[in-house]
Parts: C-alpha cells; sequence; structure tokens
C-alpha cells in the first residue's frame, strides 16, 4: 500500500540558514560567514552578555520549581516590555491600553499577532516589504493570509523608494495587515525617517490599514530609546496597531525564543478583551511560553544598575558593528574597487544589502570561502579586524 507520504515532495532548505552548514563544511581556513543571522564579535563567536551570565547564575541557584508560567508569560516581563518599548511615563502605558504578552522570539509574536488579527479581527490580507525578512511571507501565508506586497527598496539608486512605498501602501484594501520594520531593515539596513513614517501614519489612518511594526533589533541602530522612534510615533498617532518586539538580538539569547507582542487598542477595556484572545492563541500554538528566557530579560529591564550595564555592552555590539561598516568601505576605497561601498555606512542593523548579484556571491564562496546570501545581503558582524581586508579584496575581484 502507499504510504500517506508517498506524495510528499522535498522542500529546498532555508536559503539563509542552509548557509552555515555549507561554510562549516568548507576546509580552507581564509572562509568567512556573512550569512549569519547573529551577532558576531572580534573572534567570531556570539557572546554571552555579563548581564545574562550573572542572572543565568542567580536563576541556577534559585532551584524555582518548574511549574507553567501564565499562557500571556511573565507579568512583570510583559510590563517591562512595554515600557522598554514606549516609555515608562508613556500614555499607553499608563493608560494600559495596550496589552503585552511573552512570545517564542520575533517570530512567535509575529505569529501570535497574525492569529490574533484573523480569528478576532476577521483580518484576510497581509502585505510585507519588497523585499524583507522571508519569514513574514511565509508566516502571513500560513495563517490564512493572502499576501500582498509593496515597494520599499530601489536596487538602482541603493535606497529606499518611498514614493513607491507610499503608492503601494495606498492601494491595499481597508484591514490589511501591514508588516512594517520598525527600524534596521532587513535585509536592506534602510529605514524610514520621523517625517516618513508621520506620512506612513497618514496613509494608515486614511486607508484603514493595520500596523504591525517588527521591531527586532532595538538598540542595534542608535539606542534603545532611538530605535523605537517608529513605535512611540505610532503610539502617539492614536492608532490601534501591533509590535512583535525580540530580544533574540538585544540579548544574544537566540535560543531562549523570547520575544514579545503588544498590541496598541484604544481602552483598559478593549486590551483585556484582545488579550483574552492571545491567551486562546497562545493555547492553541504552544500552550504556554517557556520560563527561562523571560527571567533573564525581567531580571535585567528591572534593576537599574543592570539595566544600565546592558545599554553598555548593547553599544558595544553596535559600535563593534559601525566600525566594521567604516572598515569595509575604507578598505574598498583603498584598494580602488569598482564601486564605491561607502553605502554600507549609511545602513542601518546587522546586515548590508552590497549590490552583489547571485552570480558574484556564488564566486564568492567557490573562489573565496566567502558564504553570503544570494540576494547579496551580508551580515556584518561576520567581519572583523582580520578578515575585513581579505573580504574586501574578494568583493573588489569580483566584481
Ligand atoms: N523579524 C526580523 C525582521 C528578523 O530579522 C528576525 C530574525 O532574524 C525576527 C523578526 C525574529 O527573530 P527571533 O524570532 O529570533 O526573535
Amino acid at each position: 500500500t502507499d504510504s500517506v507520504f508517498s506524495s510528499v515532495s522535498t522542500l529546498p532548505d532555508d536559503p539563509i540558514l542552509s548557509l552555515t552548514g555549507k561554510f562549516l563544511a568548507d576546509p580552507r581556513d581564509c572562509k568567512v560567514n556573512l550569512g549569519v543571522g547573529m551577532y558576531l564579535d572580534e573572534n567570531g563567536v556570539t557572546p554571552v552578555l555579563d548581564v545574562v551570565r550573572e542572572a543565568e547564575e542567580a536563576i541556577a541557584l534559585s532551584h524555582r520549581p518548574h511549574t507553567y508560567i501564565p499562557q500571556t508569560g511573565l507579568p512583570l516581563y510583559d510590563r517591562l516590555v512595554q515600557e522598554l518599548l514606549f516609555g515608562k511615563d508613556s500614555e499607553v502605558v499608563t493608560s494600559k491600553r495596550a496589552c503585552t504578552v511573552q512570545s517564542l522570539g520575533g517570530t512567535g509574536a509575529l505569529k501570535l499577532g497574525c492569529d490574533l488579527m484573523y480569528w478576532a479581527c476577521g483580518l484576510r490580507v497581509g502585505a510585507a516589504s519588497v523585499p524583507t525578512w522571508g519569514n513574514h511571507n511565509d508566516i502571513l501565508e500560513r495563517s490564512g493570509y493572502t499576501v500582498a506586497a509593496y515597494r520599499y527598496y530601489d536596487a538602482g539608486t541603493h535606497g529606499l523608494n518611498f514614493e513607491a512605498m507610499c503608492e503601494d501602501l495606498k492601494k491595499l484594501p481597508a484591514k490589511t495587515l501591514v508588516i512594517l520594520h520598525a527600524c534596521c531593515h532587513n535585509p536592506t539596513g534602510y529605514d524610514l525617517d520621523a517625517n516618513q513614517w508621520s506620512e506612513i501614519i497618514d496613509i494608515c489612518k486614511h486607508c484603514q490599514l493595520v500596523p504591525f511594526l517588527d521591531l527586532a533589533y532595538q538598540g542595534f541602530k542608535a539606542g534603545l530609546e532611538e530605535d523605537s522612534l517608529a513605535v512611540r510615533l505610532f503610539a502617539d498617532s492614536g492608532l490601534d496597531f501591533l509590535v512583535a518586539s525580540s530580544f533574540s538580538k538585544s540579548f544574544n539569547l537566540y535560543s531562549e525564543r523570547i520575544g514579545a507582542l503588544t498590541v496598541v487598542t484604544h481602552s483598559e477595556n478593549e486590551a483585556l478583551r484582545v488579550a483574552s484572545h492571545l491567551k486562546c492563541c497562545a493555547r492553541a500554538n504552544y500552550s504556554n511560553p517557556a520560563a527561562f528566557g523571560g527571567r533573564i530579560v525581567e531580571r535585567v529591564l528591572s534593576d537599574p544598575d543592570k539595566f544600565a550595564h546592558w545599554e553598555k555592552e548593547l553599544a558595544g555590539m553596535r559600535n563593534r558593528i559601525l566600525a566594521m561598516r567604516q572598515a569595509l568601505a575604507d578598505e574598498m576605497r583603498a584598494i580602488g574597487a569598482k564601486r564605491d561601498f561607502s553605502f554600507v555606512t549609511e545602513q542601518a542593523g546587522m546586515f548590508s544589502f552590497t549590490g552583489l548579484t547571485p552570480e558574484q556571491v556564488d564566486r564568492l564562496s567557490s573562489e573565496f570561502g566567502i558564504y553570503a546570501v544570494r540576494n547579496g545581503r551580508i551580515c556584518v558582524c561576520g567581519l572583523n579586524r582580520k578578515n575585513v581586508a581579505y573580504v574586501a579584496r574578494s568583493f573588489a575581484a569580483v566584481l
């Protein structure tokens, strides 16, 4: 008899996650992994932050029983996330018109938000930028949405195509769930400024779009408060909106799956009703979130000294990335590369869209052992003082 799986095809591996396997299998000493989506330090490792190590030890010593935590997550954690997003004394926090639930990373927050808006509010169309982090489209699709797109990046000018973005957003049907990268756009590294965000807010109001801000890199552009600019502008606008935030990057807690979904409504009463639906979404997906990552983050965010120490460590990561952007641009200039790479210093976050073609990226891996995503995205964290000159020479060779 035929197996139920006999007609199941093999899907391709995730193009980004599979790069690391190829990198590890490469025997060359000169190899460089620019494909990862994780912070790496000067030695090519993802460090454990001091504040995380201290929290891990304290939590281990507390020998707390491993009971279920609430479906919405650790209550103190949820409150601290809100304060980090909007500011302690912000009207959104004090009025209690937002609800926050702990999620399985930023990914889990996106999934919860999509489910909430589908089941509780009847939304059926979702939109993401072109290009975007590929999972946006997959999560929307698997949550039952018809997936639409809005233009964002102009390859010709190496920059944001804001006019096209606005034009496309205005064409979306009312009640479209629009995923917006709140800062450090992945993969391009180009963000909107305050005036542009205000225009987007006006369009969302006018066209009755539902904004879903994805804030996966808070602290990687300019600082914790600076990087919540978009979130705070939306909070001031009076619009209903959602935020998917994550501590994967800002705490190097990738494997602990720690993030949050925050839903901003018009009143405390609405927020409580929304929270009741989020409990159901959580239950039908995974029942309850895990506690460990939440306890680490909670411990740091709730203590001013630890918070300050974290901010310092985060600034260290941010500044190393900025220095590597500058170093790459400088090296490219110094060797007289065919293309000016100074645009790399204008992009924000972990990634840079280099404009390298898929064929050039293939040559980088086969001839030089340098691994990047075929769309030309590099993770700037893969660069360090030891390899940046080699990477620049290799880029110049394939240009
Ligand atoms: N959103 C964007 C734009 C991302 O780049 C990522 C991670 O790469 C995420 C969300 C999700 O991060 P995580 O689920 O690991 O917290």
